[in-house]
Parts: C-alpha cells; structure tokens; sequence
C-alpha cells in the first residue's frame, strides 16, 4: 500500500495559554510541540510525509522548525480546526489512499501509535485511538449535578485519527454543505454514515490545553524526548 499523508494541525492560537507565540510553537522539552509531533509521525514507517497547518501569519517561522524534519508543505490554517483539515485536503494529492490527521497539541502521541491507527484502518473508513472513561461522568448545568452518564458506554477520543482518503473529504464536504462543525474529523465521517473504528490509545498522549499542561507534558517526555 502506498505511503500515508499526515495532516499536522498546529493553527490553534492556544490562548488559555497567554503565550507571546502560539500553542505550538512554544518551546517544548527542548524543541517545538510542532516538530515533536511531526518527528512522531515521520517516524513512522507507514507515513510518507507530512503537510503542517500553521496559524495564518506564522508559515515562516513554522515552516523553518518542520522544513529540518522533510517537511515541505506548509499550509495556512483557517478559523476553526474544521476549516485547518479542509485547507490542509487541498495540499493533499486526490492520489493519497491514506490520510492520518494528527493535533500538535498532543506531543507525545508515539510513532507506534501513528502505525497502529493506520495499520488499523484495513477495512474501515476511519479509525480512532480512544481511552476507556475511568471516572464516573456527571452531566453538570450551572453547577448543580442533572445526572450521571454510564461510563460504560463512553471513551475519550485523541489523535492520531486515520482515514481513507476519499472518506475524509466526503466528510468534510458534506460537513461544508450542512454547515456543521466537529471538534474532531471521525465525527465527521460518523454522521456522513462511514465506518469509524475505534482502538486503544495510549494514556501518555495528553492534550496540551494550559501552561500546567505543558509542564506535565514535559514530565511525561522520556529524557531523550523521543520514546518510539
Ligand atoms: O484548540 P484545540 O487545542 O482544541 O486545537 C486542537 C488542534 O487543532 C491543535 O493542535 C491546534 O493547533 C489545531 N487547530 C488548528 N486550527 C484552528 C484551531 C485549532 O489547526 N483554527
């Protein structure tokens, strides 16, 4: 099979972050939460390359942090992720089978996990990394308990996400149409009828959201940064 495309979000601004650049250009356990992502998933033997998202008025710099890396496509983002995956579609070839997209504000998602998603998708549209809910879910509005959802049931979704190509855009396609706007593409593919697989995610591959974040983040990084 041919080479995966990995779609590398990184347009967010992180603003719960009140840096001076942002979110995935901060400084991160010696590097960039950009580049440590794409060096993730360029190490994986199934992805062939990388197309990076950069916050509009930030290519160049991004583009001098990820070019080091192989990475020769920077695009710019849009207003909200949704609008970031469709920019990035349009720098991917029509041709790409395999399309893994992937958050920069999760760092430490492992090489294997990138291989495991796409190794995944054999026969679905769509495959997504999850973890099983270990806390009890309350259903809370202005701050009084309504209810308490069975955890059973539910699982909290990460990227790396991967898709048939042709799925992916069909999704995001419909997705424009109906003027609906997801937080993550498999939900996209879910409502336009695809089959979406989901897989076991890896507890290390938080999302970085707040400084506190970036610090536990670090913590969790190996000393060499780079656990395959
Ligand atoms: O804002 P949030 O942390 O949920 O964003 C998830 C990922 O999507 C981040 O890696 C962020 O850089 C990216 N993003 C984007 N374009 C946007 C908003 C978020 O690429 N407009």
């Amino acid at each position: 099979m041919d080479g995966a495309v990995a779609i590398v979000l990184a347009a967010g601004l992180g603003e719960r972050m009140q840096a001076e650049v942002p979110k995935a250009l901060m400084a991160f356990d010696g590097t960039t939460m950009v580049a440590r992502a794409v060096e993730r998933a360029l190490a994986c033997p199934s992805v062939a390359s990388a197309v990076v998202v950069a916050p509009a008025g930030w290519e160049d710099p991004v583009r001098s942090l990820v070019r080091p890396l192989g990475v020769e496509t920077i695009v710019s983002g849009g207003a909200t992720r949704q609008a970031s995956v469709t920019a990035a579609l349009s720098a991917v070839s029509s041709d790409s089978t395999r399309v893994v997209c992937h958050d920069a504000a999760r760092p430490l998602a492992t090489a294997s996990l990138f291989e495991r998603v796409l190794d995944a998708l054999d026969g679905w549209d769509g495959v997504v990394p999850v973890l099983a809910m270990v806390d009890t879910v309350k259903r809370v509005r202005d701050g009084e308990v309504e209810r308490t959802e069975p955890r059973e049931a539910l699982a909290v979704a990460q990227t790396p996400q991967a898709f048939l190509g042709s799925a992916l855009r069909a999704a995001h396609e419909r997705a424009a149409r109906e003027g609906f706007e997801a937080t993550d593409d498999a939900l996209l593919l879910e409502r336009a009828g695809f089959r979406v697989r989901a897989i076991d995610g890896e507890h290390a591959n938080l999302k970085v959201t707040t400084p506190e974040d970036v610090r536990l983040a670090e913590a969790l990084a190996s000393p060499s940064g780079s656990p395959s």
